[in-house]
């Protein structure tokens, strides 16, 4: 249940609702959910040793609360030795989406965002393999960066815009938004077959090939044509106890 009333007292202060920014627009979006869709690319399929296929989408999941704006400096996290960087197109939905087919979906979206799905690979990786969840390599914190949202209707249409990411200036991710393998619609419709979707609900798209580990000290861009793009500076691990 949730505490709509005024006169609900909290024993501690509520956590901040997650935002992002809005090109154009003084107002922030609310986070709701934020999910993510798996192996969406070929080539990226194949380089983590999968043979791509159309099989059914799926998905996995982060907390609103792992968003991190564009432009941040987030420590290398901890438990990890291979932090990896996707770089993908995120859609934001705007309107309620349940059951809805392909050609009702763009209705619900309310723009599109460049963002960067962080990933604790090693144990995404060691997870995967006994079959277990894979929260700890993919739902940690500030594991979910995010550009300004563009509306859809000032982006456009999808079709070939390339999609890349650089680090420290040179080129690692190069794709076009034409290669996903389930498109932005059918992703939607195929969702909604499972989740009541609405306003605030962020979903990653999956990512193109070329994903590689960043170290303290690195920079990545993240760009797709129309949008703008996302910027994250790794920075020093945080001290732990142990070290203090
Ligand atoms: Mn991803």
């Amino acid at each position: 249940m949730t505490a709509a009333a005024s006169s609900v007292r909290y024993l501690f202060p509520p956590q901040p609702q997650p935002v992002v920014p809005v090109a154009g627009d003084d107002r922030v979006y609310p986070v709701h959910r934020i999910f993510c869709v798996g192996r969406n690319y070929a080539e990226h399929a194949k380089e983590m040793g999968v043979e791509p296929e159309r099989e059914a989408p799926w998905y996995f999941t982060k907390p609103a609360t792992a968003i991190v704006h564009s432009g941040a400096s987030v420590p290398y996290p901890p438990g990890t030795s291979n932090y990896h960087y996707e770089m993908e197109l995120v859609i934001a939905l705007g309107g309620n989406a349940y059951f809805v087919s392909a050609e009702q979906a763009l209705r619900s979206v309310f723009g599109y965002a460049c963002g960067l799905d962080m990933t604790r690979r090693d144990l995404q990786q060691a997870e995967r393999a006994k079959g277990r969840p894979w929260d700890i390599g993919k739902a940690f914190e500030q594991s979910a960066v995010i550009a300004p949202i563009r509306a859809r209707e000032q982006f456009g249409e999808i079709g070939s815009q390339a999609i890349k990411l650089a680090v420290n200036g040179q080129t690692r991710q190069t794709g076009k938004l034409s290669d996903l393998i389930w498109s932005v619609p059918e992703i939607v419709a195929h969702l909604s077959r499972y989740y009541h979707l609405g306003p605030g609900d962020l979903i990653y798209s999956g990512t193109p090939a070329g994903v590689g580990p960043v170290n303290p000290g690195d920079k990545i861009v993240g760009t797709i044509e129309g949008l703008p793009p996302v910027e994250l500076t790794i920075a020093e691990p945080e001290p732990t106890s142990r070290e203090r």
